[in-house]
């Protein structure tokens, strides 16, 4: 079973779309993974039907009992970090700004402050449009550790994959260098990076690479978009011969792309020419690279 990371150093050029193409080329072959939890819109495009969903817990933050509260302030007054106001006369955390340090329980003279796990969002197991299994997760509002759901989406992913045989996990990462992109490649056995050619985009695939080269990865890069700036393109294409990284394809800027995501539809369903082309083309020769690593 080979584990396919898809990640770019920024948002926004066309990753998603990208990795929703190779999930319906794959077919039955491969379970699907959203790891961009933090902005996660694969579901967008593989229309997924929820077959099983559960809460994800990360942290604790100090919850007050009102009825055993005296409001005597003793919390409030050793919370370093703001968390403990005054509200309608009764004291209570503000659960966004509770480090979970637990210094407001061992204080309180009443023992009206215990210390709570944190439902930080949800995780699903679905069918999609075409009939594969994605995993996928909601991130709740202001929530942090998603490099801990993300780790949650791909072990899931991995049991599924391991549980049915599949050959491969296909995982649409998370952008930029953080935590999350971190947890997205761990174990990977194949990392694409899409990438566009504008000076910030070269600059963030470099950023991206030099994660990728910290895990000893194998690379390959599509160029989206690579006829806006044929100039940027050739620097980029000059990078990927100097750090070997496969030069996967180059797709041209064409509107189908964006209509695609207007439709619902990844680029592989919805057009008919060579974008679509190129990209059943990129997911054979990903194949290819993947059998011979
Ligand atoms: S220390 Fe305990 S009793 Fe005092 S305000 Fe805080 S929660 Fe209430
Ligand atoms: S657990 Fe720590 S951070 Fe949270 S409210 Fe109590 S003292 Fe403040």
């Amino acid at each position: 079973m080979k584990e396919i990371v898809v990640i770019s150093g920024k948002g926004g050029t066309g990753k998603t779309s990208v990795t929703a193409s190779f999930a319906v080329l794959a077919g039955d072959d491969a379970i699907i993974a959203d790891c961009d939890v933090d902005a996660a819109d694969m579901h967008l495009l593989m229309n997924p039907e929820i077959e099983k969903s559960e809460n994800f817990f990360s942290g604790v933050a100090a919850k007050i009992d009102e009825n055993k509260c005296t409001n005597c302030s003793i919390c409030a007054d050793v919370c370093r970090f703001n968390a403990i106001s005054v509200i309608n006369n009764q004291h209570s955390i503000n659960s966004l700004n509770c480090e979970g340090c637990g210094y407001c329980e061992k204080v309180c003279p009443v023992e009206a402050i215990s210390m709570q796990e944190q439902n930080v969002g949800d995780w699903y197991i679905s069918k999609t449009k075409i009939g594969n299994t994605m995993v996928h997760a909601k991130l709740g509002i202001g929530a942090e550790n998603s490099g801990k759901l993300v780790a949650k989406v791909k072990n899931e992913a991995k049991r599924l994959a391991k549980d049915n045989n599949k050959d491969y996990i296909i995982i649409d990462g998370s952008p930029g260098i953080g935590c999350p992109v971190v947890s997205s490649l761990s174990g990977a056995s194949y990392v694409v990076l899409v990438t566009e050619p504008s000076l910030s985009g070269l600059h963030d695939l470099k950023r991206a690479y030099t994660l990728v080269k910290k895990f000893n990865l194998k690379a390959g890069c599509i160029i989206n978009k690579y006829d806006i700036n044929t100039d940027v393109t050739k620097d980029i294409i000059k990078f990927l011969n100097e750090e070997s990284i496969n030069h996967i394809a180059s797709l041209p800027y064409d509107e189908n792309f964006t209509k695609a995501m207007t439709f619902g539809q990844t680029i592989v369903e919805y057009d008919t020419g060579v974008l679509k082309e190129l990209i059943v083309d990129s997911w054979k020769h990903i194949k290819e690279l993947v059998k011979s690593n």
